[in-house]
């Protein structure tokens, strides 16, 4: 990158900080956590520096995960014609080299406006950025090393938010060139014929459908008897319908215990001795803290076996002027959660007087073709929990958006409380689930019942008026109930 993000009011914010300079906060790491804690603290005036070792600030979420996985699958579906072959049984030919040019191209394109709008808000809050690898030498002090040497910053608080990376078991030779891990998939020269993905979290259901509407044949592999086990039982029954409707060929329940290249492509092994063979691999099972080299032991932290650094609510960890943030700290790994982590590690740390917690449910936003998005309770969090419930479903089917849009699989399900008429949770599968869930996330915060929406007028056409025939479905059910 050139020097054209570079704020010309403060051009000597890049690189190199006199050692005589001490910050109120350094930050270690320009992922979405770094970035918006540095933000945050950088906006009520407090100094602040971030580290980053990568040639580019935006972390997995700019460059490897989040934007480029997006940015794969919207692109896919427009250049294999998936939609229209959906509304006019119209089949693209898929030319395999020119569609992963232009694959790999857009998301570069993306990836690199993304990174200009990560400097352009640091340098926006006058927040200094060097580059260069973060190492604790004490509580107060980082060391930075890069192509330039090594200098020493010196901060009243540090937020470590160096993120994840994907885990490699040791007996996968991922140096073979079909053999892949959720980073390297980025960078392939030829989409495959065929791949078999091991991890049926939510990074393996999204390229298994992004590949499958590539036309590549996919075999997904999970360990756990259900994928995507946090969803409503319902949703996953649709999901896991569409997907193999797309030809993914789903095996549940298998452990795989060897992998070994062939002439031909990767024979995987599974624990019941069965082989399959697909030209190419995809391992997607598990992420580790990036915490090697980061000096932890130095200030008497230590990570976890998977590379977590454990923290309080606070964000703090053991060293009360230290905080964690991100996917560092392990669980839900997700960038959405991960800003609002830095943000809330910062007004613990400085005493800002808002923003004392990340709230406690969030949003599931999955990328799956179709996409998949849930807020709150289940069918099946609520029987655990004892809670009498009643479900109504609005149906795409009958919604003329989803007609327009051939999206006639979609469903917009809500889980509404039996007894108090409280909207408990709503779940989405279709085009758009991951903006429509929204609405229902905002109704539960503000302890709306399912009246809400009998009473709301929607635009029409719209998906979102799926949620007021789901709401007229869950009256017939609390109407049978009393
Ligand atoms: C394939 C995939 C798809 C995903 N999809 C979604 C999604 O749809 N929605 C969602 O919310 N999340 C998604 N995620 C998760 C999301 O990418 C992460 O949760 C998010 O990026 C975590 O942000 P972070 O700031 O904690 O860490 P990161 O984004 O990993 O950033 C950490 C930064 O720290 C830097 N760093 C590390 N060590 C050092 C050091 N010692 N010194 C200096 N710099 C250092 C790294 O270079 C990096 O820039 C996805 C992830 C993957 C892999």
């Amino acid at each position: 990158m050139g020097a054209d993000w570079r704020p010309a009011k403060a051009p000597d914010r890049l690189g190199y900080v006199p050692e005589s300079k001490h910050f109120d906060l350094v930050v270690i790491g320009a992922g979405p956590a770094g970035e918006k804690a540095a933000a945050q603290a950088a906006y009520f005036k407090k100094r602040v520096v971030v580290v980053e070792c990568e040639a580019e600030p935006g972390g997995a979420a700019v460059h490897t995960g989040t934007l480029p996985s997006k940015t794969l699958r919207e692109t896919a579906l427009y250049l294999s014609g998936y939609h229209a072959r959906e509304l006019y049984g119209v089949a693209l030919e898929v030319d395999r080299h020119a569609t992963l040019q232009r694959l790999m191209s857009r998301k570069n394109a993306i990836a690199a406006a993304e990174s200009r709008s990560f400097r352009t808000n640091l340098a926006d809050h006058d927040v200094h950025y060097v580059p260069g690898r973060g190492r604790l030498l004490d509580a107060h002090t980082v060391a930075v090393s890069s192509i330039h040497g090594e200098q020493r910053l010196r901060g009243d608080f540090i937020l470590l938010a160096t993120g994840s990376k994907p885990h490699r078991p040791a007996d996968i030779d991922f140096a073979d060139t079909w053999i892949h891990d959720s980073d390297e998939i980025l960078t392939i020269n030829d989409i495959p014929s065929s791949l078999t993905i091991l991890g049926g979290g939510v990074i393996g259901c999204e390229y298994a459908c992004m590949f499958a509407a590539l036309g590549v044949k996919i075999t997904l592999v999970d360990a756990r008897s259900e994928i995507l086990p946090f969803l409503d039982a319902e949703i996953v029954t649709r999901l896991k319908a569409a997907m193999t409707k797309m030809g993914v060929h789903l095996l549940q329940g298998q452990r795989w215990t060897r992998v070994v290249r062939s002439e031909s492509g990767v024979v995987t092994t599974l624990a019941d001795g069965t082989t399959l063979e697909n030209q190419q691999l995809l391992f997607a099972a598990g992420r580790t803290g990036c915490v090697s080299d980061l000096g932890l032991e130095t200030v008497g932290l230590a990570a976890d076996s998977r590379g977590y650094i454990p923290v309080d609510r606070e964000f703090r960890t053991k060293v009360p002027n230290i905080f964690a943030a991100g996917d560092v700290i392990g669980f839900p790994a997700l960038a959405s959660v991960s800003m609002e982590q830095g943000r809330v590690a910062i007004c613990h740390a400085f005493g800002f007087g808002y923003k004392q917690a990340v709230a406690a449910d969030m949003p599931y936003g999955i990328y799956t073709i179709p996409e998949v998005s849930a807020f709150g309770e289940t069918e099946q969090t609520c029987q655990q929990k004892g809670i009498a419930y009643v479900t109504g479903r609005g149906l795409f089917a009958n919604n003329a958006r989803g007609k327009i849009t051939g999206d006639l699989e979609g469903i917009t399900k809500l889980v509404v409380d039996a007894k108090t008429r409280q909207l408990l949770g709503v779940h989405v599968i279709g085009e758009r689930a991951t903006e429509l869930v929204h609405i229902g996330q905002i109704a539960v915060h503000l302890g709306a019942t399912v009246d809400l929406f009998i009473d709301m007028v929607f635009n029409y056409p719209t998906l979102a008026d799926s949620y007021k025939y789901a709401a007229y479905h869950c009256l017939a059910a609390l109407a049978t109930k009393q």
